[in-house]
């Protein structure tokens, strides 16, 4: 029998239409997972249902109960599995956003588990032993048998590390690379106000070991990777994908920013955790240049990769433009950040970008406008609207030989491949520069 939950609820409000969601980041027909779905009125009458489309129904008259049966076996492929609810006989995710009629909003929760199973969430009991959900929408619930928690404190920060399966390295060395990866974002962007949990495991079908798929709700990250045989490699692997999820905790979740800004909180976050990595000494600064290159032949091979501006790109994330917002994106990123730090001479840098953010745009401040402020924030910082202009409001080309050039970097073509090195005579400013990257 496939992996199912069943699911009993209901609702302070009378209503004749169910929903469900049916589609959430570029995966289809979620709505199609149900089965046997009946409703009943506050006294328990069955009210006849009818199914309109998938994860949509209509009652013959309102109801306020609702049970059906969600059948979670994993998605087919690896890229879909951080961002849906699936369930295997050891372990599986509980996404309420995807379980639970929608409009998702406040909820109690009870789980009836299998006899030794554990849950990991952030989300709190109440005396009665009822999880109450504040937003359905961003929460989540690990469960599974041979579940693993550590508690630690970071930063002021109540962080839990919840893992499952076997790894080629200790969970105390995860711990340590989260803690140093949640210590860095804090002393930037400063404490959350809130728990984080952080998830790591394995994913439920097979995958290469350096298959990773990620996805960060609320406060917490859920973190799906591929097995290592080898202790450091996998941890090195683990480093720069989870410094970006961890990232996420406050770019987006923590900023009271609207709209769609990917090219900042995805492009620049890509950037912003191979920095942290690098310094951190989980990577090299050979390694940061190579990702620089990587970035720039995943540009160059998009088709459309001049067609739009990152901010257009943007817009139309979920319709093909995703590989322009993660690669020029990250290589627009690193260009500010050497650009600002040659300018200020090392006094500023995308750091001051992501502080002086938190300090005017953190939650439970006024919603702004995301592009808006990120560049009026971007520009503030580096003292004019220049490079804002050409690399993110514009569609122009990205030559990034002659850009690099300006900071003792130099870059080679060969066939599809880019190789980055330091020049071979630089400037004192340029060794300065370089220093502060991490060239020795
Ligand atoms: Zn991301």
């Amino acid at each position: 029998m496939p992996p199912r939950v069943r699911v009993e609820a209901e609702r302070a409000e009378a209503t004749k239409a169910w929903s469900f969601r049916n589609a959430y980041a570029g995966i289809i027909g979620l709505g199609e997972r149900i089965e046997n779905l009946s409703l009943s009125d506050a006294q328990g009458v069955e009210i006849a249902a009818r199914k309109l489309a998938a994860g949509e129904y209509e009652a013959a008259r309102a109801a306020t109960k609702i049970s059906y049966e969600l059948k979670l076996d994993p998605p087919r492929g690896t890229n879909d599995t951080a961002h849906a609810s699936w369930l295997t006989v050891t372990r599986g995710v509980l996404m309420p956003g995807d379980l639970l009629p929608l409009p998702s909003a406040r909820a109690r929760l009870s789980l009836t588990l299998p006899a030794q199973w554990k849950v990991a969430t952030v989300e709190t009991r109440n005396g009665g032993g009822q999880y109450e959900i504040e937003d359905a929408e961003s929460s989540i619930f690990f469960v599974g048998a041979d579940l693993r928690q550590t508690q630690t404190r970071v930063s002021g920060m109540e962080l839990t590390f919840a893992t499952a399966g076997e790894w080629a390295f200790a969970d105390e060395a995860v711990v340590r690379l989260v803690r140093d990866i949640v210590e860095r974002h804090a002393r930037i962007n400063g404490s959350l106000p809130r728990n984080a949990l952080i998830l790591l495991a394995p994913f439920p079908q097979t995958a290469d070991a350096s298959r990773w798929s990620a996805e960060t709700r609320g406060g917490t990250v859920f973190f799906l990777s591929g097995r290592s045989p080898s202790k450091a490699a996998g941890l090195a692997r683990l480093s720069v994908p989870l410094a970006h999820e961890i990232l996420h905790l406050w770019i987006p979740n923590a900023l009271a920013l609207s709209g769609d800004y990917a090219w900042f909180y995805e492009g620049f976050t890509v950037y912003q955790s191979i920095r942290v990595s690098v310094e951190l000494g989980y990577l090299t600064f050979q390694d940061y240049l190579d990702s620089l290159a990587r970035a720039y032949d995943n540009y160059l091979a998009q088709r459309e990769q001049d067609k739009h501006s990152l901010i257009e790109a943007s817009a139309r994330r979920w319709g093909g433009s995703s590989g322009l917002i993660y690669h020029k994106g990250m290589l627009v990123a690193a260009l500010y950040d050497l650009t600002v730090r040659q300018q200020s001479r090392g006094k500023r840098g995308l750091d001051d970008v992501y502080r002086s953010l938190f300090r005017q745009q953190r939650t439970g401040f006024e919603k702004r406008e995301g592009n808006a402020t990120v560049i009026a924030t971007l520009n503030r910082v580096a003292g004019g609207g220049d490079f804002s202009k050409r690399y993110i409001e514009s569609a122009s080309p990205l030559d990034l030989a002659a850009a690099l050039g300006a900071f003792g970097l130099k870059l080679e073509r060969n066939r599809a491949s880019t190789r980055i090195n330091v020049a071979d005579s630089i400037s004192r400013p340029q060794r300065d520069l370089l220093r502060q990257m991490g060239y020795n």
